[in-house]
């Protein structure tokens, strides 16, 4: 016996090695995935006297030639496969969701996120048709903090259903904007600087003038849905224009697509050809 241990141990090459290495990390990686599951404390006790009670059995089939025994533990082996399967199904399922989450293998047909641009378009439409009122700061490279704090703050996934109850008249929030922040929704409720009515529209109400004003003292889109006539406008760089509706989702896009790109690979590699298209065209339409 023991001078098979020896002759075992000196076999040893580094193909074995790196099999043993493969296995440990698999022992790893199953303990981790259980570490916080119902069954953890059975199988770390069972699995590790399990393991250990099956390779001292395999060492003594190889030495006795127990060939019927190994058929018996491979029967066994299989049916304790079988039976962690079906106790670990609820644990298996959720590690199996887990991985459909996982953004690298949304690329294998998995549903790309509906863009800002197309949420806050139709949110932008609804709100028109129902002549609700709304006011929405996106930010883009200055930070509109400073104006999240005198709102009351969310932090809350970019929902348009979520807006649209904000927004609603009987909604304690309807009053001041809603900013967005990082494709989330900051905070509501919050008071923006005012701008000054241009001398052809004087009469420019609060909400627009708010508008104006952010717009003009950051780079961030303001997006107005006028209460009164349903109008749906735009405001950059202290200019507001109003938007036909069929261009909306377009003119959105156009706005926001370098920060929407930027948010979608954590801020770090911005799509260059989108932020070309975006300036070329900008500039194209400025020069128009
Ligand atoms: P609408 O066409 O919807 O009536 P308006 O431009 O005529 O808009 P007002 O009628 O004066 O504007 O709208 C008042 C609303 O605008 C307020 O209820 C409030 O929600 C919002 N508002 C006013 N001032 C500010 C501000 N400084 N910051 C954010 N929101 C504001
Ligand atoms: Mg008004």
């Amino acid at each position: 016996m023991g001078s098979q241990v020896e002759f075992m141990i000196d076999s040893i090459d580094w193909r074995d090695l790196i099999e043993i290495g493969i296995l440990a990390v698999g022992i790893y990686v199953v303990l981790r995935f259980l570490r916080n599951t119902r069954g953890a404390g059975i199988v770390r006790g069972l699995g590790l006297v399990g393991v250990g009670l099956f390779l001292v059995a395999q060492l003594l089939i190889a030495q006795f030639h127990l060939t019927e025994l190994g058929k018996f533990l491979d029967y066994i082996l299989t049916t304790a496969v079988m039976g962690l399967l079906i106790i670990f199904q609820p644990e298996l399922r959720r590690g199996l969701m887990l991985l459909g989450h996982y953004r690298g293998l949304r690329l294998f047909g998995a549903e790309a996120p509906q863009p800002i641009s197309d949420k806050l378009a139709n949110l932008a439409m609804a709100l028109s048709r129902d002549r609700i009122g709304a006011l929405i700061a996106i930010q883009r490279e200055h930070s509109l903090e400073p104006y999240i704090e005198t709102g009351e703050r969310l932090d809350a996934e970019l929902s348009p259903s979520l807006l649209r109850a904000v927004f609603h008249h009987h909604s304690p929030l309807h009053d001041g904007a809603v900013i967005i922040s990082a494709g989330r929704i900051a905070a509501a409720a919050c008071q923006l600087p005012l701008g000054q009515p241009s001398a052809d529209a004087p009469k420019t109400g609060m909400r627009h003038r708010a508008a104006m004003g952010l717009s003009d003292e950051t780079d961030a889109i303001l997006l107005v849905v006028s209460e009164e006539t349903g109008r749906i406008s735009l405001a950059r760089r202290g200019v507001l224009e109003a938007v036909p509706r069929e261009n909306l989702c377009r003119r959105l896009a156009e706005e926001l697509c370098p920060c929407e790109t930027y948010r979608s690979v954590g801020k770090r590699f911005p799509n260059w050809r989108s932020l070309w298209r975006t300036r070329w065209f900008g500039q194209r339409r400025n020069a128009a």
